[in-house]
């Protein structure tokens, strides 16, 4: 029992091996005890049937029916002697058994008298033996006796005999005539059996012991592999568990993790009726720091905000990354909303010190907006909402940090509440889908490539339009998430057509602040290869504000994917104030006009000009022109004249669910081939 107890603690190979010997030792034994008594047997049996040989036709031919009825006389017995010993001489000349010589020889008439004897002395006494009634019905019987040799009693003088009794019948006796008992020695037989019974024993040791070597081996080897495999899954799956559950850029816990912790100890706290606090931080002056010295600063000064904080909070307590610059911490167990405010006041405190970055002083202020449950909500979504409200408040009245009340969030700005309302649809997949809408070549009129646009179902608003939640999304991180999502939507999409045999450029628009994320390229190419789309398929389309503002930090993002094979298009060329010189530095592939002009290009003397300028321009830098919101004939018309390359706009096809747009496909094809190459002139 205890030896089991052990080698539970013990590893399966080690039990194995134990188990499996113990096992090889039982059958071993189980078989050296069966063949032996089998050996044994065998050996009995042969000595036995030597005996009733040699009585049967060395000595019974020798006898009449008239000596065993009357005895014998002296020329009778000496004949009977002179038998005896060529029987016995017989029985020597056995081979293995050649010590076989009987030491005592007795012949019963049918009266139970002894007859003969080679101790003559016997000759006229009558047996009392039980076995001589079987043998006398006409059964052999044979069995073991012992004699106390040296006379003393003790059991090393001790000799064992094989007694075999054999009946005698003549011809024409219903019943045997008489017996003869036979004493051999059974020294020869059980050292035969002794040396065959260490012959098999060796045999099955030996045998034993090189099939347990080879199954031990097997099952060692067998059992590395196995533990090799085990472990690098382990590894792979703890791998996969911590970058789910992580943030990659600072390694604090992200927004899955959050929640979960949330959620873990708002039930803890229900139980107990504790309080539990959440801490919304955003960082103030950030995005400065970011556009001055470069998103590798930022970096590392988000890497050090996290152990800044921890470094004033309880152990228990939880500091996670949402994304960008936007931080959450969890207090599972608060006295009260005095002390939450203590603890967001150390939390300020801790960053208002400056940071060093590589050398550079840098000073960063953060707003704080703080939740309280059971009193701001008892479910994860509603805290978070709550939480993002006042964190907004905060950040409005550069007030710090803030603590929830019920009555801004009834006044706050519906801007505030979409951030709540986005982040539960971005958790859920039925809310967030994208519309699509085609592009044409201005030259044959067919399908170039499509635009995918976000669209938001909202369980109670119905259908908010991307201009209403986008830029609210892009004030916090939460766009770098609905961005992710968005192109998840695109790429799926893009290889159902690929495996309808459709291969479709579809463009995703990206928000400033995705290109201040130096994850950004790595995150395409993960997700390009998850979906097996080809990187020229994918175009991303980039506001031309955002590439003239952010030009050095942006050029190194969109340099990385452009280098993926991604296309990439400024989107709404005319609003921003970009120069030929900057223009000329972005790896870029597509100029898209944005539709303010397009619109205004036949009435307004000013648009047509820019219309034109623009195309001329993108023809110069090498890139293909692309006309958005063209609604009318007369624009077509217009751009044609111009030499513009693709139109988009109502004139051709509105935004339209993906099983629309494959239904155009089916109809009208791309000028693209299977592999995305070009196969007609735009
Ligand atoms: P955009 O990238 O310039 O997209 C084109 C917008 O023009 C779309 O509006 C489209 O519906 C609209 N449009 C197309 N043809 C015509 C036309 O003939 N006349 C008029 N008046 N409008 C036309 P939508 O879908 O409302 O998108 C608005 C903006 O929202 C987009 O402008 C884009 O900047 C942004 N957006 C949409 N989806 C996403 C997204 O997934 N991510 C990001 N970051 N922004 C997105
Ligand atoms: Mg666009
Ligand atoms: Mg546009």
């Amino acid at each position: 029992m205890t030896l089991l107890r052990r080698l539970r603690n013990t590893s399966l190979l080690a039990r194995f091996g134990v188990i499996s010997l113990l096992l090889t030792i039982a059958v071993g034994m189980v078989l050296a005890s069966v063949l032996s008594t089998a050996v044994a047997e065998r050996a009995r049996e042969q000595a036995e049937w030597t005996a009733i040989v040699t009585v049967r036709l060395g000595l019974q031919p020798q006898l009449t029916p008239g000596d065993l009825a009357n005895g014998f006389d002296g020329t009778r017995l000496a004949a009977v002697d002179a038998a005896v010993d060529a029987a016995r001489n017989n029985l020597q000349g056995g081979g293995e058994l050649d010590d076989l010589d009987p030491v005592e020889l007795n012949i019963f008439n049918r009266d139970r008298t002894i007859v003969y004897s080679d101790e003559n002395d016997k000759i006229g006494s009558v047996s009392e033996s039980d076995e001589l009634d079987d043998v006398l019905s006409g059964e052999v019987v044979s069995g073991f006796s012992h004699s106390d040799d040296d006379g003393t009693g003790s059991e090393d003088g001790e000799r064992v005999f094989l007694e075999v009794y054999v009946p005698v019948q003549y011809a024409g006796s219903a019943s045997p005539d008489g017996a003869m008992e036979l004493y051999l020695p059974y020294a020869p037989v059980a050292a035969a059996v002794a040396t065959d019974v260490r012959t098999l024993t060796i045999t099955l040791v030996v045998g034993l012991a090189i099939f347990y070597g080879v199954v031990f081996r097997l099952i060692a080897s067998a059992s590395r592999r196995l533990q090799r495999q085990t472990e690098a899954l382990r590894s792979s799956a703890e791998r996969d568990r911590h970058q789910s559950t992580h943030d990659s850029l600072t390694g604090l816990p992200n927004w899955v993790l959050l929640r979960d912790r949330l959620a873990q100890s708002l039930s803890a706290a229900s139980r107990t009726s504790g309080e539990v606090s959440l801490l919304l931080i955003d960082l103030d002056r950030f995005k400065e720091i970011n556009d001055t010295l470069g998103h590798t600063y930022g970096d590392k000064l988000l890497c050090q905000v996290g152990p800044r904080l921890q470094s004033v909070l309880r152990d228990g307590d939880t500091v996670a990354r949402l994304g960008g610059d936007e931080f959450a911490v969890l207090l599972p167990s608060v006295q009260g909303e005095e002390e939450a405010r203590a603890i967001a006041e150390r939390l300020s405190e801790a960053l208002h010190r400056a940071f060093d970055v590589d050398g550079v002083v840098l000073d960063v202020e953060a707003s704080i907006g703080i939740v309280l449950s059971p009193w701001h909500g008892t479910d994860t979504e509603e805290l978070l909402r709550n939480a993002d409200i006042a964190m907004y408040v905060a950040k409005e009245h550069k007030a710090g940090a803030v603590v929830f009340t019920p009555e801004e969030h009834v006044a706050a700005p519906s801007r505030l509440t979409v951030l709540g309302d986005l982040r539960r649809a971005l958790d859920g997949d039925d809310e967030l889908f994208l519309n699509y809408q085609p592009k044409y070549t201005l030259h044959g009129e067919r399908i170039e490539g499509v635009e995918a646009l976000l669209r938001w179902q909202h369980p109670l608003l119905g259908l908010i339009p991307p201009d209403e939640f986008i830029p609210v999304a892009e004030g916090t991180g939460i766009i770098l998430r609905l961005t992710e999502r968005v192109l998840g939507l695109a790429l799926d999409q893009m290889r159902r057509w690929l495996d309808a045999g459709h291969a479709v450029p579809v463009a995703v628009n990206l928000s400033t602040r995705c290109l201040l994320d130096a994850g950004l390229p790595d995150l395409v190419q993960r997700m390009l290869t998850e979906h097996r789309v080809p990187a020229t398929l994918l175009r991303l389309e980039v506001t031309e504000s955002a590439v003239m503002g952010d030009a050095a930090r942006c050029m190194e993002v969109l340099q990385r994917l452009h280098d993926l094979g991604v296309k990439l298009s400024i989107d709404d060329f005319g609003t921003g104030y970009s120069s030929m010189a900057s223009l000329r530095r972005q790896p870029l592939d597509e100029l898209k006009i944005d539709r303010s002009f397009v619109l205004g290009m036949c009435t307004t003397q000013q648009d047509a000009v820019l219309v034109r300028t623009a195309i001329d321009l993108g023809h110069n830098l090498g890139l293909t022109v692309v006309a958005e919101g063209v609604e009318g004939i007369e624009h077509v018309e217009a751009l044609r004249e111009l030499g513009c390359d693709i139109a988009q706009g109502y004139h051709f096809a509105r935004p339209m669910m993906a099983d629309k747009l494959s239904e155009l496909l089916d109809r009208v094809g791309t000028i693209h081939d299977a592999q995305g190459a070009v196969t007609s002139r735009p």
